[in-house]
């Protein structure tokens, strides 16, 4: 099996390659979430619910948002007032931080059997719950396990009231679409029956969602210099190269990618060539290198969906094998790279090896 998965490693990129200056929007705090009541279900705040701070928080690149992903907490344990729902979302908050390392409780907001509402991230911020979707997306967790029953009747006049809400706000499209999260990557959830009777016979329901996919930007578009030679083609198929053209006299940049934190994806090498960036699986990983330092921060939610985007786009087009493994290129060679705290957040993710 070793010899046959195809790796994918994340590098930062040494100093004097591209430097791309990521404009942060400067948007105001938003009262509206809170307001307009009529219109709206009266949300519980998180210092309601005694949330403990975010790590950090970024602002929907899209709004308003395109879709919406429905969720439920997976485990068996439901509320039926706010007491306990804020204990469980709390319990939830801490599990995402704690065991994910995520900044933050993932979802936008959660629903209770008590028909409360609260507040996750809210309608301004980027969830971390669906690939492909949380920059376009407003997740919703209904609190329990929803495999063998549906949530009650309290839960799901919130859950329709909260869209509606969104809508009302301009948050969330006139024309959305509703998925299932199991409509985004292989998981139960919302969990069979919820899924099925209920979620998508909901108004904006679709089959056929569309996941962001990578922007990639050739070589052409950012002017590359031409390869002193050719790169080999990959031995088990997908590729990557480096920045190394002149300090090391390489033969072209070594990385397969780059990533900005503008969003985009920059080719380097591409997918099917070999790369330059770890001895021993040039011939067999696809080499990621996110544009920066990474050693005291993550990278931003801009240039992490581009690389999930990515990893996706490449799987789905059979560049990357199903069960790839993820790397970070400390574990391959002597070296800082990826930085420490994109290689604490890398570890989260899916497909991550402890094993190469
Ligand atoms: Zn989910």
């Amino acid at each position: 099996m070793r010899s046959s998965s195809y790796l994918i490693r994340l590098s930062t990129l040494c100093a004097f390659v591209l430097l791309l200056e990521y404009a942060v929007l400067a948007i105001p705090i938003d009262n509206t979430n809170f307001i307009n009541a009529t219109e709206c279900p009266r949300i519980v705040s998180r210092k309601e619910w005694k949330a403990r701070e975010r790590r950090c928080y970024e602002i929907m690149p899209v709004r308003p948002v395109p879709y919406v992903v429905v969720h439920h907490g997976g485990t068996d344990t439901y509320c039926y007032d706010q007491e306990s729902c804020s204990a469980i979302v709390r319990a939830y908050q801490n599990f995402h931080i704690d065991d994910h390392n995520w900044c933050d409780i993932g979802y936008s907001f959660l629903i209770g059997e008590d028909g409360n509402i609260y507040e996750g991230r809210g309608w301004d911020g980027v969830g971390a719950h669906a690939p492909g979707y949380n920059t376009q997306s407003i997740g919703i967790c209904v609190i329990g396990n929803f495999t063998g029953r549906l949530p009650n009747a309290a839960a799901l006049k919130a859950l329709n009231d909260l869209i509606a809400c969104g809508v009302s706000l301009g948050k969330i499209k006139n024309n959305y679409n509703v998925i299932g999260h199991r409509q985004a990557k292989a998981t139960e959830c919302p969990g069979t029956s919820f899924f099925h009777k209920y979620v998508k016979n909901l108004p904006g329901w679709t089959e056929h969602p569309k996941p962001h996919s990578p922007n990639i930007i050739s070589r052409a578009q950012w002017g590359a210099r031409a390869p002193k030679s050719p790169a080999l083609n990959l031995k088990l198929n997908p590729a990557p190269y480096n920045d190394h053209m002149n300090r090391r006299n390489w033969a072209d940049i070594g990385y397969n990618f780059l990533v900005g934190e503008d969003g985009n994806v920059y080719e380097g090498r591409g997918w099917d060539k070999q790369g330059a960036h770890s001895v021993s699986y040039n011939k067999k990983s696809i080499g990621i290198c996110i544009i920066g330092d990474y050693s005291d921060r993550t990278p931003n939610a801009a240039a992490v969906q581009a690389v999930t985007n990515l990893i996706a786009h490449g799987v789905q087009n059979r560049k990357i094998k199903n069960d790839y493994k993820l790397l970070g290129h400390l574990q391959t060679w002597a070296t800082n790279c990826p930085g420490n705290s994109l290689y604490t957040m890398i570890k989260s993710w899916p497909n991550w090896s402890a094993n190469p």
